[in-house]
């Protein structure tokens, strides 16, 4: 058996195709296929506006420059990658770190008591954390109540849904960012995209993208102009056209997620391991995190991620808290009262996840865990 990562990108010959007929093409970078992949984006999600960028950093980067003022209070989350805090920092605003509830997603509640005591804090950053759809009821309640900016990082959670309101829709939030990093639901090597359903904030996205830059050849054919600092973003033709025919497989790669996530649900009844939260349907399963306690077992954690290495498995952990991380340590973070991330943290590990998973490869990951965890 190949090594068994904790997640993967699948790319068939369709994939390939489409990428070979751009790179043979005239345009390899801002031709039709950007836009092309813009649409299709705005078809999933029912969002009204998409930007695509070079990857979801940056998506996250450009939103919060478009969202946020220097010196701006932002609730966000411990528990998701240095990117959605880093982005807050990115533009001079200032993240803080709420508690998580048990199923790793922000406590929205915790987040109101934040909003009730200090009326200067202006946003609230959420990440649906491995595919699990936040409360969009208590976002829309949030939004309305306190007035504040809400971006959704949807970069695990493409094809997740709350109550029918898909993830990316914004039907509640002023910005989403995707991300299609290899390990995410569809891939096109490096890239990500915004989301939103103002059409101001569209239209700042895209000069933000390429710049700041805005042609206008009514004045001269060769004239651009430049009212604001911006960057480039871009992402290439060949890079949309392979996210164009990778959305093509999504409901294929999402099912197969949701099986295997299904699977390691039942397989794991009854014993030590703890599935992050009940197998649900609303989750896209970016990721599947179960939950050890340590304390009753022979093996530590560290010990585990090495043996199961050394069986042809790869454990990842989502995530280490961001405000414990040195950066923000340096900055007087890390102390934050979060006792249910902190537990978290110690329990916490992620399975492999990815639609190539073969029953058989998952049968292995599960028979290999049980055996290490009850020596
Ligand atoms: C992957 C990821 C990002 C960053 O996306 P990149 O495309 O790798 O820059 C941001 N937020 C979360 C929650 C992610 O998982």
């Amino acid at each position: 058996m190949n090594f068994i990562p904790y997640g993967k990108q699948s790319i068939d010959d369709d994939d390939i195709k489409a990428v070979s007929e751009i790179l043979r093409s005239d345009y390899l970078t801002t031709g039709p296929k950007v836009e092309e992949f813009e649409n299709v984006i705005c078809e999933f999600t029912d969002a009204k506006y998409t930007v695509a960028v070079s990857n979801g950093t940056a998506a996250l980067h450009l939103a919060s420059l478009v969202l946020l003022n220097p010196n701006d209070k932002v609730l966000t989350t411990p528990n998701s990658f240095l990117a959605t805090a880093n982005s807050i920092k990115y533009v001079g605003a200032i993240p803080i770190f709420v508690d998580i509830c048990e199923d790793g997603n922000i406590d929205l509640d915790l987040c109101e008591e934040y909003l009730k005591n200090d009326h200067t804090i202006k946003a609230l950053y959420v990440v649906h954390f491995s595919g699990n759809p936040i409360n969009q009821q208590k976002l829309k309640y949030l939004k309305e109540k306190y007035n504040i900016k809400i971006l959704e990082d949807c970069a695990h959670s493409l094809g997740a849904s709350f109550d029918g309101i898909k993830a990316g829709s914004c039907a509640n939030s002023d910005c989403s960012i995707l991300s299609f990093h290899p390990v995410k639901h569809i891939t096109t090597g490096e890239g990500g995209a915004i989301t939103t359903n103002s059409y101001e904030i569209y239209q700042r996205l895209l000069k933000l993208r390429s710049h700041g830059m805005e042609r206008k050849s009514e004045i001269a054919p060769w004239y651009y102009e430049m009212n604001e600092l911006g960057f480039n973003y871009r992402i290439t033709d060949f890079q949309c056209a392979l996210g164009i025919s990778q959305f093509k497989k999504f409901d294929n790669f999402v099912r197969r997620r949701k099986e295997l996530a299904f699977n390691y649900t039942k397989a794991f009844e009854n014993s030590i391991i703890k599935p992050l939260y009940p197998y649900t349907e609303n989750s896209s399963y970016h990721l599947f995190v179960v939950r050890v306690d340590f304390s009753k077992t022979t093996i530590n954690k560290k010990e585990l991620f090495i043996k199961i290495k050394e069986l042809g498995i790869g454990l990842q952990l989502h995530y280490i808290p961001i405000n414990k991380q040195p950066f923000y340590k340096s900055l007087g973070y890390g102390n934050e009262h979060t006792p249910v991330m902190n537990k978290y943290y110690e329990e916490c590990f992620s399975l492999p996840l990815y639609p190539d998973l073969s029953d058989e490869e998952q049968i292995y990951v599960i028979k290999c865990l049980l055996e290490v965890l009850y020596v």
